[in-house]
């Protein structure tokens, strides 16, 4: 089939009528026709990029039943619950299901009339799924997180190999692979393993624009983290710590702080995960702090921060994580607190895990890589958003972002960065550079300890020469120097600090040197977040929050399956009562107006009463945000 048997009119007729939406994004439009026309495609798309329509909507359109493979089964029921709420007939087949419930979908699947499967790939290659398959003559199959096919990914899975034999069972069927990973090498992996034919490669653009990214020098994680949260009192929050000890730790130190705050980490008993997850998704609980394992079993769209207490070890991973953040298109915050200790943590577990496997130590090289591109990230102040997107191969024609810490100017240096470093390497060299950071560190701030005495460098012209300095901003300034090479540290289990001819030049005053530190002033407000608020009445938007609390309990359901954050703020600039303008408010579709239009239609005018305010505000026209309007 062409183009013209699929005019974007009809397109967006279901696109309208199910999810409520009025266009689609940029590279959308391409892949549902790659869906359409039963071409193989591998779409890229950044997380929250919108990559569930493109194989949501051939299915409906041309109402076939097609075939999703995703890896989580956490994240396909809420898929399904999702599509349900749109009046999109799908169901989900997985190993967790009790024998009964199977039965049930498979026979729900043999009518014909279910939209969309979602397997896991495990599921899918059984001799009984393949021939339910072959059964009802499946013509698509859309995989999800395709990445996890490769090798070369940072998410490789063994069950994820097996669906290379998909294209021999199956010849007539298309396969249509969805990442976000965009290295060529991956995307050539995600061809080559699924043996697709002529497929489409379709990368939409790797930049979030409303994200604001910033990357802070980690003089007090605890206190740090706690002071992003604060400023996201009653939101959404995932912060992300190296271990599972550390999740636990910062946790506490949240709730002992008054945030409602728990860890969430593989190591705990599957049914407390759960409900932690649960409680997250049902928006009862406000702040999940996880290690990597969390993440792609959470789908909450309206999740306004995401934090990294430490360094993530690679891109790939921090832009998966940050992905999570503001996936309905409005503002969201990154936050990164850096410190060079973090790369050196992971050094030593990718040596360690080596070790434990058997293995040489220079098979953790492709690792060590990774993490050198994510130090260069973190260490380098250049904008982040360009950083990111020229990372992902594609160019950035904004000379200023808007909104990362870089453009809007909150890095601050230290005035006195020079002579720091000085004093900092010339204690190195008084110490015979056979002491590690810490007691440096103790030196310099005049520490009378045990190890200082022993060693008498209580007597040292260096001993004291910070005195007043914080300890951990001190420990951070010492990372900064060797991330930028100026100061050396040893491998090894006692790593001791050593000088480079680099710090000499700076001892000798032929190098000035820039040390950087979290700005004190109060944070501006960026151009999109002032934007997406235009308009809104908070107090209603709240309280439309709170009524979706409470019909997503009621149902047991997420509570963005009822309606997404960026819903309830068109509706709270709007205050629809009557048909037309709640089906003008994006995300609202006809079976959610059916279903919702009453009870939120109530709340809105009982608001509009209490406050004297007129209700279908046609002025305040629902408002596309930047993401969904280009
Ligand atoms: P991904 O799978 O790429 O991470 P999703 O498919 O979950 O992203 O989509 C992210 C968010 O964007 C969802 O909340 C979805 O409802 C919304 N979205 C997707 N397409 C559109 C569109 N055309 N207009 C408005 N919102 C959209
Ligand atoms: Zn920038």
């Amino acid at each position: 089939m062409t183009d013209t048997s699929w005019p974007l009119k009809r397109i967006l007729e279901p696109v309208r009528r199910y999810w409520g939406f009025d266009r689609l994004r940029p590279m959308q439009e391409e892949a549902i026709r790659a869906g359409l026309e039963r071409r193989d495609s591998v779409v890229v798309m950044p997380t929250g990029g919108g990559k569930s329509l493109c194989y949501q909507v051939p299915a409906v359109l041309a109402e076939r039943t097609d075939v999703v493979v995703s890896p989580l089964i956490a994240l396909m029921k809420d898929q399904v619950d999702g599509l349900r709420a749109c009046g999109v007939h799908a169901v989900a087949l997985h190993s967790a299901m009790p024998p009964e419930a199977r039965a049930q979908v498979e026979s729900e699947i043999a009518t014909g009339n279910c939209r969309l499967v979602f397997l896991a790939p495990e599921r899918l290659m059984t001799g009984r799924c393949l021939e339910m398959l072959d059964r009802i003559g499946v013509r698509a199959f859309a995989i999800d997180e395709a990445h996890c096919i490769s090798h070369w990914g940072h998410d490789f899975r063994t069950e994820y190999r097996k669906l290379a034999l998909l294209k021999q069972r199956f010849p007539q069927a298309s396969i249509h692979a969805f990442t976000a990973t965009a290295t060529e090498r991956v995307r050539e992996d995600i061809v080559t393993q699924l043996g697709l034919r002529d497929a489409r490669i379709l990368v939409g653009s790797f930049d979030r624009p409303n994200l604001v990214y910033r990357v802070i020098p980690r003089v007090d994680g605890f206190q740090q983290v706690a002071d992003v949260v604060r400023r996201h009192e009653r939101q959404a929050v995932i912060v992300y710590c190296l271990s599972r000890k550390d999740t636990e730790a910062m946790a506490a130190s949240l709730r002992a702080g008054g945030a409602q705050a728990r860890h969430y980490h593989a190591g705990m008993e599957p049914d407390e995960r759960r409900q932690t997850q649960d409680a997250f998704a049902q928006e009862k609980l406000d702040v999940i702090v996880a290690t990597v394992a969390f993440g792609m079993g959470i789908d909450r769209s309206d999740v306004r921060a995401v934090i990294h207490a430490t360094m993530p070890k690679s891109v790939e991973h921090y832009q998966q994580e940050t992905g999570r953040a503001g996936r309905d298109g409005l503002e969201a915050e990154c936050v990164l607190f850096y410190s060079g200790a973090d790369v050196m943590r992971w050094q030593s577990l990718f040596e360690r895990s080596a070790a434990q496997a058997g293995l040489a130590p220079e098979t953790t090289q492709p690792q060590l890589a990774l993490l050198h591109e994510m130090q260069r990230f973190s260490g380098v102040p250049a904008c982040r958003h360009r950083a990111l997107v020229e990372y992902f191969g594609q160019t950035y024609e904004q000379e200023n972002c808007g909104a990362c810490d870089v453009c809007l100017d909150e890095v601050e240096g230290y005035a006195d960065a020079t002579e720091t470093a000085q004093k900092i390497l010339s204690c190195v060299a008084r110490v015979d550079q056979r002491f590690g950071a810490g007691h440096v560190g103790d030196v310099l701030l005049g520490s009378n300890t045990e190890r200082v005495l022993k060693f008498r460098h209580h007597e040292l012209s260096t001993h004291g020469l910070l005195k007043g300095t914080a300890k951990k901003a001190l420990t951070n300034m010492i990372y900064q120097l060797i991330d930028q090479r100026l100061l050396e540290r040893s491998d090894g289990e006692y790593p001791v600090l050593k000088l480079n001819a680099a710090s000499l030049e700076v001892m000798r005053g032929q190098r000035t040197v820039r040390l950087m530190q979290p700005k004190s002033a109060p944070l501006k407000k960026t151009r999109f977040d002032e934007e997406s608020w235009e308009g809104v009445d908070r107090e209603l938007f709240e309280s439309l929050r709170t009524l979706r609390r409470e019909i997503a309990k009621e149902r047991g359901v997420p509570a963005y399956v009822i309606f997404n954050d960026a819903t309830l703020r068109d509706m709270a600039r709007v205050r629809p009562t009557s048909k037309e303008s709640f089906l003008a408010v994006r995300g609202v579709g006809e079976k959610k107006l059916a279903d919702l239009g009453a009870v939120f239609g109530t709340r809105i005018v009982e608001y509009c009463r209490e406050h004297k305010l007129a209700c279908d505000d046609s002025e305040s026209k629902p408002r596309a945000t930047p993401a969904a309007a280009k």
